[in-house]
């Protein structure tokens, strides 16, 4: 029983960005992120479980985020909750603000998720 495999099929090889390793098309990726864990964020990356937060966003459920995209939506400061109002990452001075600008308005108070920073894994 032989495998039905192209001539070049020594060619498929890649070369992981990561780590640099390279590896064949068939074991389906470099093995360097197994442990790791990809943030949903615009950096689409793999990161260490440590650099990761999962971030309560109320019925969109849960987003794994980096620090790197752990960002306030309004000012790119580090966000300390998710407004389930707006549907933002949120940093303590935005959410201030959104909150003096809602009182004026005569909205009510938007619900703010905050953001556990201290995840304890397994
Ligand atoms: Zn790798
Ligand atoms: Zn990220
Ligand atoms: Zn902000």
């Amino acid at each position: 029983m032989g495998w039905n495999t192209p001539d070049d099929w020594s060619s498929y090889t890649y070369t992981c960005t990561r780590c640099g390793n390279s590896y064949h098309a068939s074991e389906g990726g470099c093995g360097c992120t197994e442990d790791m864990v990809r943030c949903e964020g615009h950096c689409n990356d793999y990161h260490d479980e440590a650099e990761v937060t999962v971030v309560d966003r109320g019925e969109e459920g849960p987003q794994t985020l980096c620090v790197g995209c752990l960002r306030c939506d309004s000012c790119r400061d580090a966000a300390v909750a998710y407004d389930t109002t707006s549907g933002i990452l949120t940093c303590a001075a935005c959410a201030n603000e959104a909150a003096k600008e809602d009182k004026k308005n005569g909205l009510p108070d938007s619900v703010l998720l905050p953001i556990n920073q201290e995840v304890t894994c397994g």
